[in-house]
């Protein structure tokens, strides 16, 4: 159990019979390793999230099997798919309707670019409507980048700030997209 203990826990202080570390630290952890996520699929890259989801890759090993379909009950958001500029509003609505703290996942090319639907009727990345904080490159992206790209979130998501909503530079990133 020690063994569990000291490769997962953050950073503190160790001694014979204790270990010290910042709540914030512990809650960085819990909240890394619990992440729930809405999958917002509109084409091809949603099929490769029904194989991360599934038995052999298994995204439940980095504790989030539990996908939710509404807003309100998750805090990563995964866009996968093209995203035409009439489905951009839909988009945003569902990103603010999500609680704070919420994260952001663009999988694939489509998500983070466009991809090959250099057209004016596609968004040429969700970032011109939400802030993203991982781009998961491909076109599909395999299974294997997907759970990268959320073992790069669990990293972010360990190391923010608890109140990264009160933080200046994220009020600022909201107000750039003209969300309160
Ligand atoms: Fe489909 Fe490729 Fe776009 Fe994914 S990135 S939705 S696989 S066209």
């Amino acid at each position: 159990m020690s063994d569990i203990k000291l490769a997962e826990a953050p950073a503190g202080i160790e001694g014979s019979g204790f270990f010290a570390t910042s709540l914030e630290k512990v809650i960085g952890l819990a909240r890394a390793n619990s992440l729930w996520p809405l999958p917002f699929a509109t084409s091809c890259c949603g099929i490769e999230f029904m194989a991360t989801m599934g038995a052999h890759y298994d995204l439940a090993r980095f504790g989030s099997e539990r996908p939710s379909f509404s807003p309100r009950q998750a805090d990563m958001l995964l866009v996968m798919g093209t995203i035409a500029k009439k489905m951009a509003p839909v988009l945003r609505q569902v990103y603010i309707q999500m609680a704070e703290p919420r994260w952001v996942i663009a999988v694939g090319a489509c998500a983070t670019s466009g991809g090959i639907f250099d057209t004016y009727s596609v968004l040429q990345g969700i970032d011109e409507v939400i802030p993203v904080d991982v781009y998961v490159p491909g076109c599909p992206p395999r299974p294997e980048a997907i759970l990268s790209g959320v073992l790069r979130l669990q990293e972010l998501v360990k190391t923010e700030p608890l109140r990264r909503r009160n933080q200046p530079e994220y009020k600022e990133l909201l107000n750039k997209y003209g969300i309160q």
